[in-house]
């Protein structure tokens, strides 16, 4: 487990530091290019047609999460890339019963020389060479190939809008970031700057809509990235100059209110109580009026029913309810979400929902259950030193330093269910627009530019 820094470091660097703080980060990381940097740039600019050949390739082939074949189909294609750049790749299927195409590996490296090392009298040269080998970091690149768009809806083709944009199913999330990965891996390979490198890339086929049990759908790649010690995501991203160093994580909760039911008329009094509906609505209030403050923390209840007859069914989120105004309901049933920057945060908003709830007015009772669901990526010490290497990237490519996004701006994603056990980045991927609408795009001007960040950022972690 990573200790996750103070929340005031956060605000402090976030609120006012931009300068201060990133002139005290970039002090010991490299803000110049070197030759073979400057290879790769240019290796890049020449290979940017055939980057969105590729782009356009992908994204004309559906892959819907739901869709098997489409998202094995995009695996191929991203697969015979990846061997382009001499990594192996293989395919993690699911099991049927998830309904999911599995997940595409791709790696390089890893062939165990430190721990033949360690058991094999070697020469002292040998030696060298494996400790110079162990300066670079293991790496583990996140993609996902599937979309939110389904084969029955309308399909958008690959398309130009002017010389700078492009739209397309999954232009951007995230067959862009995908593209990004492969095309900086490919560019490094090219100079022959991989040979001491140790890089997993895995490429989920159900990000969008992960298969249950999570422990099935995700565990390969959790037990696959704990080989790793940095987690680079190429999810969207927002603006030249900045990263995600930190995720919020999703979960949900599930609020109970039985209640003496009666007359209408003796509402209030100590013999009839207040109903489940007040109880509801006080319990809700009170979530609003004690956490809504609270930075980074939001709960927000979906859907709220009661009456004197009622019944949800939690797997449709559907429910329906009958009642008369001369009733006191008996029933209500509130869901809803809560999100968080850190397991802390989402400990200590549990504790005061559950005292909130426990403090029932007369003649009624309610429980709440809390679901887990995508673990958060905390902001951590460890993240913000990858962010240097970055930040040193972007000021030797001559844009200026790169500084932490808003975590409150992104959603949960792949990279959050192993942020407990490596260094993570996110946000390494295309920017564009319009993400999980129809219409999304791809800025195609910025696109040059963050492959060359990404292959620097992967080239400076793994040598
Ligand atoms: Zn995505």
């Amino acid at each position: 487990m990573k200790k996750a820094i103070l929340f005031t470091t956060i605000l402090f660097s976030i609120c006012i530091g931009a300068n201060q703080t990133l002139n005290a980060q970039t002090s010991k990381v490299t803000t110049t290019l070197s030759k073979e940097e400057q290879k790769v740039m240019d290796y890049i600019d020449a290979n940017m047609p055939s980057a969105i050949a590729l782009l356009k390739e992908s994204v004309d082939i559906n892959s819907g999460t739901l869709n098997i074949e489409g998202v094995k189909k995009v695996g191929a294609i991203f697969a015979r890339e990846f061997e382009k750049a001499n990594f192996k790749t293989k395919w993690v299927p699911m099991p049927d019963s998830l309904r999911r195409a599995g997940h595409l590996v791709a790696s390089i490296g890893f062939n165990n020389e430190v721990e033949k090392a360690a058991t094999k009298p070697s020469s002292s040269k040998k030696k060298n060479e494996i400790a110079k080998t162990k300066k670079g970091k293991k790496l583990f690149l996140i993609g996902h190939l599937d979309t939110v768009f389904e084969p029955d809806m309308p399909a958008n083709p690959f398309t130009m809008i002017n010389d700078s944009t492009a739209t397309g199913q999954g232009v951007t999330d995230m067959k862009g970031g995908d593209v990004v990965m492969i095309i900086a891996l490919q560019a490094l390979q090219a100079q022959g700057l991989l040979k001491d490198a140790n890089i997993i890339a895995y490429l989920t086929g159900d990000e969008e809509h992960a298969g249950y049990p999570r422990e099935v759908s995700r565990g390969d790649f959790i037990e696959t990235a704990k080989q790793t010690e940095i987690a680079l995501a190429f999810e969207g991203a927002n603006g030249l100059n900045s990263v995600a160093t930190a995720r919020r994580g999703a979960s949900g909760w599930l609020l109970n209110v039985k209640a003496k039911t009666g007359h209408s008329s003796g509402v209030f009094t100590p013999y009839a109580g207040y109903g489940a509906i007040y109880e509801a609505a006080r319990i809700v209030n009170e979530f609003r009026v004690q956490l809504s403050t609270e930075k980074y923390l939001t709960f927000n209840p979906g859907v709220f029913i009661g009456g004197s007859e009622m019944n949800y069914d939690e797997t449709k989120a559907t429910g329906t309810a009958i009642g008369k105004t001369n009733i006191i309901s008996p029933a209500v049933t509130v869901t809803g979400d809560l999100r968080f920057l850190t397991e802390e945060q989402k400990i200590n908003a549990r504790k005061k929902m559950q005292a909130i709830v426990d403090n029932s007015l007369a003649g009624t009772k309610a429980t709440i259950e809390f679901q887990d669901g995508i673990p958060s990526m905390a902001p951590t010490e460890g993240n913000n030193k990858v962010l240097e290497v970055i930040s040193g990237v972007t000021q030797a490519m001559g844009v200026g330093p790169t500084i932490a996004g808003d975590p409150g701006s992104r959603g949960a994603g792949d990279i959050s269910y192993i942020a407990a056990y490596v260094d993570c980045i996110d946000g390494l991927g295309s920017s564009g627009r319009g993400a999980h609408a129809p219409g999304e795009t791809i800025n195609l001007k910025e696109l040059p530019y963050l492959i060359k960040r990404a292959a620097l950022t992967i080239y400076r972690l793994s040598r």
